[in-house]
């Protein structure tokens, strides 16, 4: 039977000031789970950018958000995708607006639910996706989590002023997810990138598009905002994003190359786990990156439900 780990849920998060009006809640972790989120205050108003996992760690965040402004002055949340990671703590502000892209809604009915995490963590189920699920999720509490869907959607480009504050966001449609959305703050030169950006780690993409991960990652180049705060890990400057679309078109281009060729999929992913796994964290997710680009090549019955990821994504762990 698979038993949670019970490892410390620690992944010493903070929430650091980046200029007079926003602020970033970093965690040192690349693991699953530890998802970054941004606040965004002026004058008596506030916007978070994401909530947290569990209903612990969004009331660490907000009990940090607290030391900057009342909790009654956070009159909007904006989901970057409906991954738990970022939505799961949504129903502590239920004042606010819930503002995300019309993409992003409706991919809100193909994600996982609490309870069905929390069973697959405690599941007697053999085989290493499962292992893969207990290792990575079983050290989360989802108790109490109720998911509390968008409120209101944009689609395109919508200008929000919070306080004196403008802010900007960005539909980027489907790459990481079926859909992303970035916030700027053009004054602070600062972009919530959500998980269209992972900082130290290789991308998971779940919507079947790399390309559009590829768009995405121009698109936030093209604000010319100077700090990027990714989905996952550390803040990033503009040759780091570059980077990352660099990586993720490499990628794409020799993918693409063994889907013409006719290399069937699991032995493409491996090729590419070798030749471009690098010393970023889970180097598996190259398996969803592959599919993706096989699938963008017009290659039937690519993967596309959570557990066929995983267990495209296992079959490159050792
Ligand atoms: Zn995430």
């Amino acid at each position: 039977m698979n038993t949670p780990h019970a490892r410390s849920t620690s992944s010493s998060p903070a929430l650091r000031r980046l200029s007079e009006a926003t602020w970033t809640w970093t965690h040192d972790s690349n693991d699953w789970g530890y998802s970054n989120a941004g606040l965004i205050a002026s004058q008596g108003q506030a916007m978070l950018v994401d909530t947290q996992f569990t209903l612990d760690s969004t009331q660490q965040l907000l009990d940090a958000v607290e030391g900057v402004c009342p909790l009654d002055a956070v009159g909007s949340v904006v989901s970057t995708h409906q991954n738990g990671d970022h939505t799961w703590g949504n129903q502590l502000l239920p004042r606010a607006e819930i503002i995300t892209s019309v993409a992003s809604a409706a991919g809100t009915c193909h994600e996982m639910g609490p309870d069905q995490l929390t069973q697959l963590c405690w599941s007697t189920a053999e085989g290493k996706a499962a292992a893969y699920v207990v290792e990575h999720f079983g050290r989360f509490d989802f108790s109490g989590v109720t998911v509390v869907p968008p409120t209101r959607t944009f689609e395109g480009r919508e200008e929000i002023r919070v306080g004196e504050v403008l802010v900007e966001l960005i539909d980027l449609g489907a790459g990481h997810s079926a859909g992303d959305v970035a916030v700027h703050v053009p004054d602070a030169g600062v972009v919530y990138a959500g998980d269209a950006l992972f900082s130290g780690g290789h991308m998971m993409v779940w919507s079947q598009s790399l390309s559009g991960c590829i768009r995405a990652c121009q698109t936030l180049l093209d604000t010319r905002a100077e700090v990027f705060v990714p989905g996952h890990g550390t803040l990033l400057d503009r040759a780091g994003v570059a980077g990352i679309r660099d990586q993720l078109s490499v990628v794409a281009d020799a993918a693409g190359s063994y889907a013409q060729r006719g290399v069937p999929l699991a032995d493409a992913a491996h090729l590419i786990k070798a030749a471009y796994a690098g010393s970023w964290a889970h180097p598996e997710r190259l398996f969803t990156q592959t599919a993706a680009a096989y699938a963008e090549a017009g290659i039937p019955g690519m993967p596309s439900s959570t557990w066929e990821m995983l267990e495209g994504m296992v079959s490159l762990t050792p």
